[in-house]
């Protein structure tokens, strides 16, 4: 077992997802809960975020389970973050629906001197404003960071977005974002024009068809682990950060850290919320990297 330690921020929440096969729901959710998730398994996660008062049971089960050092998640008086989804026929493409921000609001992250000297740093997609205020708060020189973000973000804050992925090593995107934020149609040529906007890496996340790592040195792509059916891809960009964060920590190259991904990712598309996770253990996510390990690499 594997036990490197990661600071993450993120939302925490509860989320009310639409699926095209008229399946609808309440959910826990939130980036961060996605990502603790599957890097908790191999990693020890040090959570930096907010909940209300309202926040479900079964959401701090799975923190208290899967979190590591709950010191710096603040439990205030208020509603939890909530965020609504109605996803497309194609099962790819969302339109948000609502996004209450709640105690999210006023939210100010503030680290322990412990978490301070983070060497793993997760800033899951929040406002850039936020994961600028957690790197000002950063002692540690030689860690890595990496980061998440939106569309929102890059059509609202695009300059404090700049500043984000400017001061990160990992830039994890998706294909439709890489194109927005590059002004960049061909995949192939978005990724080294995002490099120059200061990441050491970008990852772009392309769905059921897998995901394209560039950086200086290297051009990566891989497909996905086969799974049945798609129940919910909700939070499965988190679960891969989550899959390759942990794998990073722990010392693994970075191409073996995307399988790690992609076998975390699978689990999370398969159930509804964070269902899919009830099959996503040790030796089921071994078996899930030899997989891919014997036919992508
Ligand atoms: P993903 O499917 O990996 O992009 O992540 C989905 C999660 O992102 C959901 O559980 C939402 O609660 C969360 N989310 C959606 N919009 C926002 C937002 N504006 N800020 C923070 N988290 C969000």
């Amino acid at each position: 077992m594997y036990k490197k330690s990661i600071l993450a921020v993120g939302s925490i929440g509860i989320d009310w997802l639409e699926l095209p096969d008229k399946k609808s729901g309440k959910t826990i959710g939130g980036s961060l809960t996605y990502f603790t998730r599957t890097a908790g398994l191999n990693s020890n996660i040090n959570i930096v975020g907010i909940i209300g008062d309202d926040y479900p049971e079964e959401g701090k089960k799975l923190f208290d389970k899967y979190g590591n050092n709950l010191e710096d998640l603040q439990i205030v008086k208020g509603k939890s973050f909530s965020w609504g989804g109605k996803y497309h026929q194609n099962w790819e493409d969302r339109t948000t629906l609502f996004t209450e921000l709640g105690v999210f609001e006023n939210f100010h992250p503030k680290l322990s001197s412990k978490n301070k000297n983070s060497d793993f740093i997760y800033l899951g997609n929040i406002h850039p404003n936020l994961q600028l205020e957690v790197l000002e708060q950063i002692n540690s020189s030689n860690n890595i960071i990496a980061c998440d973000t939106m569309n929102l973000w890059i059509e609202s804050t695009r300059s404090a977005l700049d500043e984000v992925i400017q001061k990160v090593d990992i830039l994890f995107i998706n294909e439709s974002e890489a194109i927005q934020i590059s002004n960049c149609k061909d995949l192939d040529l978005s990724g080294p024009k995002i490099l120059e906007m200061g990441p050491k890496m970008v990852i772009i996340k392309k769905g059921s068809a897998g995901c394209k790592l560039f950086s200086k040195d290297l051009n990566i792509e891989i497909g996905v682990y086969p799974i049945k059916k798609i129940t919910d891809p909700t939070g499965a960009g988190d679960s891969f950060a989550g899959g390759v964060m942990a794998a990073i920590a722990n010392g693994f190259h970075i191409s073996e850290a995307l399988l790690w991904g992609t076998a975390s990712a699978s689990f999370c598309v398969e159930g509804f919320g964070l269902e899919g996770f009830k099959k996503m253990n040790q030796s089921s996510l071994k078996q899930r990297i030899e997989y891919l390990k014997n036919n992508f690499i």
